[in-house]
């Protein structure tokens, strides 16, 4: 599963569309919360699972992205934090996750 085409919605939501001519929308709030990056994973284990994370301004919005290895997208968030590889398969998975 390959995106035909990915953006940003009024600067809030992650757009994709796929090969198999879906599309996928996912908040930034939850593209962020959802952070495959080692540092964030470990993070929310820590926490119990009704740990309610509140983000900044900063954490929650995209400087850049880009698509590497053709195999996921590359997230850089405003406060920094460079980490995540979102392999598509994730995407797909925590956008429907959301519906
Ligand atoms: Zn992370």
């Amino acid at each position: 599963m390959f995106p035909t085409e990915i953006k940003i919605l009024e600067k809030n939501f992650l757009f994709l569309k796929w090969d198999d001519n879906t599309e996928s929308k996912i908040s930034l709030t939850d593209l962020r919360r959802f952070c495959p990056c080692a540092i964030c994973t470990s993070e929310s284990e820590r926490h119990h699972h009704d740990y309610i994370i509140v983000y900044s301004e900063d954490q929650t919005k995209i400087t850049s992205m880009k698509v590497v290895g053709n195999y996921a997208l590359s997230v850089i968030w405003s406060d920094g934090h460079n980490t995540g590889f979102y392999d598509f398969n994730y995407l797909r998975k925590i956008s429907s996750t959301n519906r």
